[in-house]
């Protein structure tokens, strides 16, 4: 995806964005999970807490058998909150596990090859049904569990956007209209899941690494682009 790197163009800064951080990281090969399943439940886990502290809770849950629909099915409540505690909001994040169980179990007995099989605006609608499971999170589990082409905005996306002026006041806009600039860009399709895949990582990487709270521009393999 060649675009000129100053290019005024909202299309070409966006695929000027993709060229550059696939050029400075690679491709990163997401998510960092073993399993579908696994994908699901760190998607639940991560919100509002670091990878590292998901990456503990999950282990725990390894460690005890129970990344499984099933195994998470029969868990008792309280002994689920103690194992994810490192993730922290755990009280909730326990809820949001067994929602999401039981809605796994009531309309696709477990089955993610039949989740798979659904269309994108009814799995989504369905998963945002569920207590605790948010835009983001659904999405997440639709491009990375289910494998659809359903682009991810997070709090970096919005960053990065309102910071190189390409949507003003993108960390208050509308997250269907973010999405939506970046899929009238790069379109859904089969074919364009792999991309969709590696943009959303590559952006969280870059943010973690340099476009934090107080930004590290001088290293950044994005100070290329205009800033506003
Ligand atoms: S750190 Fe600076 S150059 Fe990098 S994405 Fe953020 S605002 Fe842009």
């Amino acid at each position: 995806m060649e675009a000129g790197c100053r290019n005024k163009n909202k299309s070409g800064i966006l695929l000027s964005i993709y060229d550059i951080l696939l050029d400075k990281f690679g491709t990163m090969n997401w998510w960092p999970a073993r399993s579908d399943f696994e994908v699901i439940i760190g998607a639940i886990l991560t919100q509002n807490t670091a990878w590292t502290n998901v990456e503990k809770a999950i282990n725990n849950l390894d460690a005890h058998g129970l990344l499984s629909f099933e195994a998470l099915y029969e868990i008792d409540l309280n002994l689920l909150k103690g194992y994810i505690k490192p993730s922290g909001y755990y009280n909730q994040k326990a809820r949001k596990i067994k929602e999401f169980i039981n809605f796994a179990k009531r309309e696709y007995n477990f089955s993610l090859e039949l989740m798979k099989k659904e269309d994108v605006p009814t799995m989504r609608g369905k998963l945002l049904k569920i207590f605790g499971i948010g835009e983001e999170t659904a999405d997440s589990i639709l491009l990375y569990a289910l494998k659809k082409p359903v682009f991810v905005i997070d709090a970096y996306t919005r960053r990065i956007l309102e910071r190189h002026g390409i949507i003003k006041g993108a960390s208050k806009e509308k997250y269907e209209n973010l999405q939506r600039l970046f899929t009238a860009n790069i379109v859904p399709s089969e074919a364009n899941i792999k991309i969709y895949n590696e943009y959303h990582a590559l952006i969280v990487t870059a943010g973690k690494m340099f476009c934090k709270r107080t930004p590290l521009c001088d290293n950044c393999p994005l100070k290329e682009l205009e800033l506003e």
